[in-house]
């Protein structure tokens, strides 16, 4: 069984990942945590956690680890700051720990506009800056990375279904089901091996959409 840290396992995307982990045979999901308070619901699904804050210590996070997927963030209502401690160096340093742990694969939940920040609306320009200087730091730091780069996400249902490509040049939205599906997905799909891409809701199955990346 290879062990997984989900980063920001607490939050809407990372429950998501972490339930579809634990029904996997391969994998054995680890929940990254930041409150005690926490546990408890991964205590009831069997699920191993570790207490880490991204801007605390991470030195214990990553130890035994396979692969990295990072699905924490700060949320668009924290001050600017936040943005810059947990989703840019908060990312970063996790990168730096990963990588100095032998971690084989960092899975990154980007956003969709990280490429081109400056062209962004003005509300999110340093949010997209914060995730593009980590999706950079990323690409430059790891040998085998995915970046994924979803737009709005929303609480609908699975599909398993979407449009996925390097720049989709359309807005759009699409469920944190699938893209938890696309996250855990990227763990083993060949075509997702040092890419970074788009995804919104659509009609091609993952797989498939995948293998067109
Ligand atoms: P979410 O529900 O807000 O979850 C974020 C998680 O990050 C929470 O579990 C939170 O922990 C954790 N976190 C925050 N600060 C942390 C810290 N200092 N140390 C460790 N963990 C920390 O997020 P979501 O809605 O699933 O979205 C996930 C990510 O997708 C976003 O952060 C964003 O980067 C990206 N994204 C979002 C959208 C969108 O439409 N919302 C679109 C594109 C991309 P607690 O549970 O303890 O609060």
């Amino acid at each position: 069984m290879k062990t997984i840290l989900v980063a920001g396992a607490n939050g809407k995307t990372g429950r998501e990942v972490v339930d579809l982990l634990k029904g996997m045979p391969n994998y054995k999901p680890l929940a990254m945590i930041r409150n005690p308070e926490q546990q408890a619901r991964f205590d009831l699904m069997d699920v191993d956690t570790v207490i880490a804050d991204l801007e605390g210590d991470l030195t214990q996070a990553t130890q035994g680890v396979h692969a990295v997927i990072f699905a924490a963030g700060s949320g668009s209502q924290t001050p600017a700051h936040k943005t810059i401690e947990v989703d840019q160096n908060g990312a970063i340093k996790l990168i730096d720990q990963a990588k100095a742990n032998g971690v084989q694969k960092f899975i990154m939940l980007s956003s969709m506009g990280a490429d081109d920040p400056d062209h962004a609306p003005a509300e999110l320009n340093y949010y997209l800056k914060a995730k593009k200087t980590a999706d950079d730091y990323l690409t430059a730091a790891f040998t085998n990375y995915s970046i994924v780069r979803p737009g709005a996400l929303t609480q609908g249902a699975k599909t398993n279904k979407v449009s996925a490509a390097k720049k989709l040049n359309q807005k759009g939205k699409i469920s944190r089901k699938d893209v938890a599906q696309v996250l855990v997905d990227s763990l083993t799909h060949e075509h997702t091996r040092n890419k970074t891409f788009e995804v919104l809701n659509g009609k091609i199955e993952i797989p498939i959409a995948l293998s067109a990346l």
